[in-house]
């Protein structure tokens, strides 16, 4: 097995930023000091860069495990950016097995279906059958465009449901029936409310973000689920962030109608670039990519941090020219001539993207 040695770079190991060397050997992190001098394999300067533990992104779309309509080709769609594990938001096709065989490390969310305001179960726990402990928690679509929904009353059952079985539940928000605030109480700590910043009806600027605060305090975890330009409004984000309310987690929501666009570039580095256009600091990003999505998805063991002894699941994001552009549904645009840029992938040790 090879043994890689980065050289120069900023490390980002899940919890601060600081400067040193990292070598793997085989498939972990062997060693991680201010100046390693031993050889290697491959050597990689990463001066002016970031060295990464392996990005995580707790809300994606994999090819076979979500629909057809929706599932893109999991390691395309993650390696090139720097994400060494996702979860699929929706678990309706495949089994562990197909998972399994990813390059990608993954987890699931079965989906739970909303029918006249009762929750249905029925093909949830086929999947969770299915999927064993790659199931971490139950999908839902609190949206009156995909479920006929007009209260919180089957949300609560879907979260007696998860919960009664170690499961988080992830709330998929936009075009909800009920004032968010209803939603947020109805979650636990642990529960994820995602594309908790779109621009629809019944939003968190709606109160000013009170109820956003409140369910943050209490654990409840913030997820922007970007997904594009479509579930996200640039101006409530950044309203948000500029009250002191930033996002837990940063997540794709990558799509086959995503992914591949904007030259192939979107994937979450271009979600990290639009977080920071939109003034989250470089701390809180890089802790919404790797450590806390990782805790999100109780994974915090085996992902989203960089130390010796771990998987080899490493990213060197650079940031520098990597001009983007995105207009949201209600018409904000970011414009901007800098973003990151993913130039190495490494998974389990082994090198899976070079830029
Ligand atoms: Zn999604």
């Amino acid at each position: 097995m090879a043994r890689i040695l980065i050289k120069n770079g900023r490390v980002w190991d899940g919890d601060r930023f600081h400067y040193a060397d990292v070598l793997t050997d085989g498939n972990t992190v062997a060693k991680i000091a201010p100046v390693i001098s031993e050889t290697a394999d491959f050597v990689y300067d990463a001066t002016g860069k970031t060295v990464s533990a392996g990005l995580v992104d707790a809300h994606a779309h994999m090819r076979g495990i979500s629909t057809d309509k929706f599932g893109t080709q999991a390691e395309l769609s993650c390696l090139p950016f720097g994400v060494t594990a996702a979860a699929d938001a929706s678990g309706e096709n495949g089994n562990r097995e197909l998972l399994e065989s990813f390059l990608l490390k993954g987890v699931v969310f079965a989906k739970a279906r909303f029918d006249n305001d009762r929750a249905d179960f029925t093909k949830t726990k086929e999947r969770l059958a299915l999927f064993g402990d790659k199931a971490v928690g139950i999908k839902v679509y609190f949206d009156t465009t995909m479920s006929p929904v007009t209260s919180v009353a089957p949300l609560r059952e879907v979260c007696d449901f998860a919960h009664q079985r170690g499961l988080r539940v992830m709330v998929h928000c936009a075009h909800s029936p009920t004032p968010m605030a209803e939603i947020l109480q109805t979650l636990g700590a642990g529960d994820i409310l995602t594309h908790a910043f779109h621009g629809g009806e019944h939003n968190a600027a709606e109160d000013g973000f009170e109820a956003m605060r409140q369910a943050q305090a209490r654990g409840v975890i913030l997820d922007v689920g970007f997904a594009g330009h479509v579930h996200t409004d640039f101006a409530i984000l950044g309203q948000a962030i500029a009250q002191g309310i930033v996002p837990d987690v940063i997540s794709t929501d990558i799509t086959r109608f995503s992914a591949f666009t904007r030259g192939g570039r979107y994937g979450m580095t271009m979600c990290m670039s639009m977080a920071r256009h939109l003034g989250m600091s470089e701390e809180d990003i890089f802790r919404a990519v790797t450590a806390h999505p990782a805790k999100a998805l109780g994974k915090a063991d085996g992902w989203g941090h960089l130390a010796v002894g771990r998987t080899a699941d490493i990213a060197v994001l650079d940031f520098g020219e990597e001009g983007f552009y995105l207009t949201d549904k209600a018409g904000h645009r970011i414009s901007s001539q800098a973003g990151y840029r993913c130039m190495l992938t490494l998974s389990n040790g082994q090198v899976a993207y070079r830029n």
